[in-house]
């Protein structure tokens, strides 16, 4: 038997974004979208140049954006080979300088270097790279990166040259629109046209697809470079500054740092009156100010609206250039992270005169379309983990090193459990929430996922504290696990990729073992129950001596028998020894409380008498 040449090529798809990229693969089930270890799949498009000679990348960039204008590069796509004209037109109203250099192409100026826009987009791809050799633990070389479908031959070499760059070998480039639609099922099996609606964080684009025997071909491309969520975000920020509140709260318009913080907070608050017909946020202000901010998505939609017309006013366009009417479209789709607005929704749905198609998550249609047309190139399947069950059990640390179970494998995501816990040590005022993976009883034989710490616990004796622990999974697999105490309120929560990095043949080992070891498992618990029960008990049978007075006789016994089982308990018997003595103390003040009762009851009858 010989394996066929091809069957373990690891070809990738990324949707190199202008705001956002991400990667994904495909596997025997469909492609499937590469996340990080906190389960996130976006990266943002952010290069970032810190003073201390650190460039970071992604999110940690996005958060330096305003508050390091001159030194964090955004929506560098706009510029990739792009010279003359269009060079100075796409870099008006960047936040850092761009110049023209060798053959008038542009580049990125920072401090004393500068950089072109490959080797920008190649460090966001290289994070791309990262992310997806991590997740899938294997070196990615081979890609299939999409790009918009007006971009001329400059545009598509400077984006395979950035890929080379970044140590990646570019087999293809795939127009977004056709992406877009690979991954809503249009395959080239059937013959048809197709209207791909494109709203992005910076740009829109509108494309019209003609399918004819499997071919796709572009008709006609409209759009505008400087229209998208950005714009949105910008529109509502103005808004939220110029409210009452916030605009005689110490929060300064002038300060990035304040711009930054009110930016974050409109794009929050967009991204929440998709969902909600009104939405609010708190800012924090400095200090320990914060500043209630609430709108209606009425209100939020009528300062949208202009934009939105202008991009529907596009469709039109295209349409006309392709010579062909909304009637002649066999498929609307959306995609773009902004196509989650109700607003475009239902603005769409008015042109189109039907409901469009938005079954496939926008955010990621394109880069899953690429995974398509890469899975195509491979031909075969890559074996990725599946994620409609739970591969592994998920639990978290619990006296004595074991682990306790809230989400059994084989469970169907999504899934949710909540259980109580509490403290083992009085007036605690934090716990450690220790997140374990895996069918084992004790935490050394599991796969720790991730921690974290809820504080803020009233001081009250073990045991007394109520610590509500929710796990949660949702349909992407990711966990999120959040920590309440319920007497405060307060809160602690954590979210991690339980499947990051994991192979089907390290589950299937970690599986085997924990039967393999069941027995042995079993018992190493069975010991630790028993220590946790003597060690309570030495605790409490020792409180209560103090407290009360027995007579001589019976204090000096029970004290006695605690002793024993201190010392058995760290000598590190046996459970069937440490049993023996736990029974032998209960059994003992068992006795002795009978015996005060009994006295009791005498001595009170005897005085009644
Ligand atoms: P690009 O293709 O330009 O890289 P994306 O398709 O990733 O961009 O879209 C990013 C934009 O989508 C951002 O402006 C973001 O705020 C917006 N967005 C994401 N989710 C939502 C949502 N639920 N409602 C409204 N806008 C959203
Ligand atoms: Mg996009």
């Amino acid at each position: 038997m010989s394996k066929s040449p091809d069957s373990d090529r690891l070809i990738l798809g990324i949707d190199l974004g202008t705001t956002n990229s991400l990667a994904a693969l495909m596997t025997a089930s469909g492609p499937q979208v590469i996340r990080a270890q906190d389960g996130s799949a976006l990266i943002p498009s952010v290069v970032s140049f810190a003073a201390d000679g650190s460039v970071l990348v992604g999110q940690e960039a996005k958060a330096r954006a305003l508050q390091d204008p001159e030194n964090t590069i955004y929506s560098v796509k706009r510029l990739l080979g792009r010279s003359g004209e269009e060079l100075q037109k796409e870099s008006e109203g960047l936040a850092y300088t761009v110049t023209a250099g060798d053959r008038g192409l542009a580049r990125v100026s920072i401090g004393e270097s500068s950089y072109s826009p490959e080797e920008i987009s190649a460090r966001i791809l290289g994070e791309v790279k990262r992310t997806a050799s991590a997740a899938l633990q294997r070196e990615v070389r081979d890609v299939v990166v999409t790009v918009p479908a007006y971009f001329d031959d400059a545009q598509r070499q400077a984006t395979k040259d950035a890929a080379e760059l970044a140590g990646l070998q570019c087999l293809r480039i795939v127009n977004e629109p056709t992406a877009a639609s690979l991954a809503y099922g249009i395959d080239g099996s059937k013959d048809g046209r197709v209207l791909v609606y494109d709203l992005g964080g910076g740009t829109f684009d509108v494309s019209i697809l003609r399918i004819q025997d499997g071919v796709f071909r572009v008709l006609a491309t409209a759009g505008n470079t400087q229209l998208g969520g950005d714009d949105f975000d910008r529109l509502l920020a103005e808004r939220m500054l110029g409210s009452a509140k916030l605009a005689s709260s110490a929060l300064a318009a002038s300060d990035p740092f304040a711009l930054q913080t009110i930016r974050r907070s409109a794009e929050q608050l967009k991204v929440l009156l998709s969902e909600t017909e009104i939405a609010s946020i708190s800012i924090d202000i400095g200090g320990e100010e914060s500043v209630e901010f609430s709108i209606a998505r009425q209100e939020f939609e009528d300062l949208i609206r202009p934009l939105i017309d202008e991009t529907l006013d596009c469709c039109r366009r295209a349409l006309a250039d392709a010579e062909l009417t909304i009637e002649d479209m066999d498929e609307v789709v959306l995609v773009g992270g902004s196509t989650r607005l109700p607003l475009v929704r239902k603005s769409l749905a008015d042109l189109t005169g039907r409901a469009p198609n938005c079954e496939v998550d926008p955010d990621t249609a394109v880069a899953q379309g690429a995974a398509i047309q890469a899975g195509i190139l491979a031909g075969g399947s890559a074996d990725l983990l599946l994620l409609d069950v739970i591969p592994l059990s998920l639990g978290l640390e619990t006296m004595g090193g074991v682990v306790s179970k809230l989400i059994m494998r084989n469970a169907t995501i999504p899934a949710s459990v909540t259980e109580e816990f509490s403290t083992q040590v009085d007036n605690q005022t934090a716990v450690d929430i220790n997140i374990y993976q895996g069918e084992r009883e004790k935490v050394e034989d599991c796969r720790k996922l991730a921690a974290f710490k809820l504080r803020g616990l009233p001081p009250l004796p073990a045991g007394l504290p109520r610590v509500e622990v929710t796990f949660l999974v949702d349909e992407n697999g990711v966990l999120r696990v959040l920590a309440r105490e319920l007497r405060t309120g307060t809160e602690a929560s954590i979210q991690v990729l339980p499947s990051f990095g994991l192979s089907r043949e390290e589950v299937r080992d970690m599986v085997h073992d924990s039967i393999e070891q069941a027995i042995p498992d079993l018992r190493a618990r069975a010991l630790i129950e028993v220590q946790n029960k003597a060690r309570a008990m030495v605790v409490g049978t020792r409180r209560a001596l103090e407290l009360s007075d027995l007579p001589g006789d019976e204090s000096w016994s029970l004290r006695a028998a605690v002793d024993d089982l201190d010392r058995l308990l760290s000598d590190g018997v046996d459970e069937a020894t440490l049993n023996g003595a736990v029974d032998k103390l209960s059994a003992l003040s068992m006795q002795i409380a009978d015996d005060m009762i009994s006295s009791a009851v005498t001595k009170a009858l005897r005085e009644e008498a």
